[in-house]
């Protein structure tokens, strides 16, 4: 025998045995399972705020919203092949048409997506859809472990990537680049489709949502908006294979109720403000061609239609920043605060901005608020300096070896800084 086959099969007995063969509880099949469901629900629950985080955070002009997602997928959790697992349904404040399950029932639908929907019974094909990616562990069975721990590290890292010290513009706008990306394969996907219809025919709805969320995503994915939507056909690639399945599958079961009106109420304020959030795009789209005076007059726009959005405020003071107006930028990130105190961008704006104003009690306290949402690498970055100051290398350490992994030219930096405070970090030891 090969002695590389032997060595893996080895390796996957051992792991059998940890862990061991299991029926799936929603297809019935046999699978080997790499992680147990309590580790499942465990990197579920560690990854859920980062994840939620780097993905705009929760959605809080109209809480209402959430609350409405939250009681239909309940719902269809209930009725899931696994109703036992800690669902949560969550919508996010992002311009992309997307949703994502983590393992152990963490499910997040991006009020981008909410918009392209019509009735309840469309909301229940995609909530049905992301419950099946949970309970049959189709991420647990596409990624190793490591793979699966390390989300949270990728997403830090992705979503603070940039190419300039300090440079916070490049940072935030555009969000919505590094969405979870458990890319699941065709078998899934239809697997998916198929039991989610499952689950929303058995709650009562009309299968035929599920058809025409198939040829929305298609219309979609071959609109103009492509560019934009990559996210979400990556990890939900839509096509017209997955359009006919579903129109097939319908015909065999029975109609249900649609509830566009309970859908529609509860869509009321989103709609309302879809004329803000296109201007806040827009301003997002001349930033990233430095039109930033034009930029921060469609922010303005944006903020006179619905001052209570803290992502606005948010990007406008990102833009004063950029413009080294410290004291307004410091006024918006502020204000940004006070609307939604539980997102991590406004913090790190003002961090640098306090920085900038010699503020330096306030800069690092806003600096480790916003790094205790989400690692970000000029969040740690910034903090590895203030605690070198502080002459606590340990932790200056800690947080240069978090900037580091987010690459570029910061990353370098950060590196730098490694060894300037521990030039022998791996002290050559001979194996005797
Ligand atoms: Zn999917």
């Amino acid at each position: 025998m090969h002695k590389g086959i032997s060595r893996l099969i080895a390796l996957l007995a051992i792991t059998t045995a940890v862990v061991g063969c299991s029926t799936n509880p929603v297809t019935g099949k046999s699978q080997l399972n790499l992680i147990s469901p309590a580790q499942e629900v465990a990197i579920g629950e560690k990854q859920y705020g980062p994840s939620k985080q780097s993905q705009g955070g929760e959605y809080q002009v109209d809480p209402g919203l959430s609350r409405y997602v939250d009681s239909v997928g309940q719902k269809l959790a209930k009725l899931s092949d696994r109703p036992d697992l800690p669902y949560e349904f969550v919508v996010l404040n992002n311009d992309v048409p997307n949703a994502w399950a983590l393992p152990g029932g963490k499910i997040a639908f991006n009020r981008g997506l909410l918009v392209h929907l019509e009735d309840e019974a469309q909301l229940a094909a995609v909530l049905g859809h992301e419950i099946v990616h949970a309970a049959a562990s189709h991420s647990a069975q596409q990624m190793s472990q490591q793979q699966l721990l390390g989300i949270g590290t990728t997403l830090a890292a992705a979503a603070t990537r940039q190419s300039q010290y300090g440079g916070l513009i490049q940072q935030g706008l555009g969000l919505g680049s590094a969405a979870f990306q458990a890319r699941y394969g065709r078998g899934q996907e239809l697997e998916a489709d198929a039991y989610g219809m499952e689950y929303m025919v058995a709650a009562g709805y009309d299968p035929q949502g599920a058809v025409e969320l198939q040829q929305t995503f298609v219309k979609l994915s071959k609109g103009r908006q492509s560019n934009f939507l990559q996210n979400l056909f990556a990890s939900h690639p839509p096509s017209q294979e997955r359009v006919d399945a579903n129109r097939k599958r319908a015909a065999t079961m029975p109609k249900g109720k649609r509830n566009k009106a309970a859908f529609e109420r509860a869509m009321g304020q989103l709609r309302k403000d879809a004329p803000a959030y296109e201007l806040h795009q827009k301003a997002i789209a001349a930033a990233n061609k430095k039109q930033f005076d034009q930029s921060l007059k469609l922010t303005e726009q944006a903020i006179r239609k619905q001052p209570k959005e803290a992502m606005f405020w948010d990007t406008k003071g990102k833009l004063l920043q950029h413009q080294k107006q410290n004291r307004d930028a410091l006024k918006a990130f502020s204000r940004s605060i006070d609307i939604n105190p539980n997102y991590f961008s406004p913090y790190l704006g003002r961090g640098l901005v306090y920085k900038a104003l010699n503020q330096h009690d306030k800069s690092k306290l806003d600096f480790e608020t916003s790094v205790a949402m989400l690692p970000t690498q000029l969040g740690t970055f910034h903090l590895g300096e203030y605690e070198v100051q502080a002459g606590n290398k340990r932790k200056a350490y800690a947080y240069y070896q978090s900037a580091a992994r987010g690459g570029g030219k910061l990353g370098q930096l950060a590196q730098k800084r490694m060894q300037q405070l521990n030039p022998q970090p791996q002290q050559q030891r001979q194996y005797r």
